[in-house]
């Protein structure tokens, strides 16, 4: 066994995503073989102390399949109604094969509001650390019949990587149909070898990635390395491995190589940051001049009105906005310390004149180091 993975089995706070073709057969029934083998192991997991969350899938699958509908639904409105349907039969399964095992679930639907929203953001994370407080293992879900796609996260990959940053989770298992990242598609070239220990996703890793598998499912490799990226930049480690391998779950923690690892980057974001730089609805552009850019990536400085040339969208105080450089390249995302109305009064200005031109001032700077992640 690995040194490096001999941490995995001190870690308390496990979050395992399972992906729609793992939960439900092509024809929308559900696989209780493999549901059976899942919460079998997360119970495991549960009894040696660990706190465990599940993210799953399959909900307009199963849905899909109880209406009798061929294929994934098309139109917003099926969907929604197929994940309406299928939400409360895989809830049914999960809580009475949990209860077989004595342990108590709860479901817990989200949307990207929940993230986007800091106060959401806050009572989500609280709702969830009192559910492991009273021993209960959260279901979590898209809440697919609600959110039509502007406010749609829109595959379980990326949301697992948000709860898994959410809850401060050490590690993200990612399983699904495939073993993990290979240099090349195993379906089609024999020469394809596993990639198993990833420390950055650089663009050749990018280019590996090709395009969602099964027909059922939504997200691919590209949406598990988008998912990789949050959770390396938030300090969690992501694991990719098949759903369908026996214990996988108790293998990869004992250490066994069958997978894909992606490691936590060393000097991780706060919880504040990650928060700005994943969850955040962005709601304007701040334009910065050549000064700006070089104060703000070289030397960490906060943005100050001086080196504002131009706002773009409609903002509050405590809104997320982008803060594009001179080449249109977008430089950071921060919290505006003032709305785009008062920014549009003082750009260019020094920071004394801010009170002059506005009538009051709250602060120095239009948006403070403290609230601004560079681009990642
Ligand atoms: N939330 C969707 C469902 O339950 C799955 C999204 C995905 O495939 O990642 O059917």
């Amino acid at each position: 066994m690995g040194e490096q993975t001999q941490v995995f089995q001190t870690f308390k706070r496990v979050v395992v995503k399972v992906g729609t073709s793992s939960v439900n057969y092509p024809n929308g029934k559900p696989n209780l073989f493999q549901i059976e083998c899942l919460v079998r192991q997360l119970v495991d997991l549960y009894n040696q102390g660990k706190e465990v969350l599940l993210v799953t899938s399959g909900a307009v699958g199963a849905g899909a399949g109880k209406l009798g509908l061929k294929g994934r639904p098309k139109t917003i409105p099926e969907k929604q109604a197929a994940a309406a349907v299928g939400q409360g039969v895989l809830m049914h399964i999960y809580e009475k094969i949990f209860a077989e095992y004595g342990v108590a679930v709860g479901q817990v639907l989200l949307t990207r509001e929940d993230f986007s929203d800091r106060r959401r953001f806050l009572n989500a994370r609280n709702a969830l650390c009192t559910l492991f407080r009273f021993g209960v293992i959260p279901v979590i879900n898209e809440n697919d019949t609600v959110a039509v796609d502007e406010i749609k996260l829109g595959d379980n990959d990326n949301l697992s990587a948000l709860v898994a940053g959410l809850v401060d989770a050490e590690i993200l298992f990612l399983l699904s149909d495939v073993e993990g990242l290979y240099t090349a598609d195993p379906r089609k070239d024999p020469a394809a070898r596993l990639i198993e220990d990833v420390y950055e996703i650089t663009p050749e890793i990018e280019e590996l990635a090709g395009e969602a598998g099964s027909t059922m499912g939504t997200g691919g490799m590209t949406t598990k390395l988008q998912a990789a990226r949050v959770a390396m930049h938030s300090g969690v480690v992501t694991v990719i491995a098949a759903a369908e391998k026996k214990d996988v779950l108790r293998r990869v923690i004992a250490g066994e190589r069958d997978r894909t690892v992606f490691w936590p980057l060393e000097n991780k974001l706060e919880n504040k940051k990650q928060w700005i730089a994943y969850s955040s609805t962005v709601h304007g552009k701040i334009f910065v001049d050549k000064g700006a850019a070089r104060a703000l990536s070289g030397q960490g400085k906060s943005l100050l009105p001086s080196g504002v040339t131009g706002v773009e969208g409609v903002f509050e105080l405590g809104n997320t906005v982008s803060i594009i450089g001179p080449d249109g390249q977008e430089l950071a995302r921060g919290l505006a310390s003032y709305s785009s109305s008062e920014i549009e009064k003082i750009k260019g200005a020094q920071s004394k004149d801010i009170a002059r031109l506005l009538g009051h001032k709250y602060y120095d700077e239009v948006v403070h180091r403290n609230n601004m992640v560079m681009n990642l």
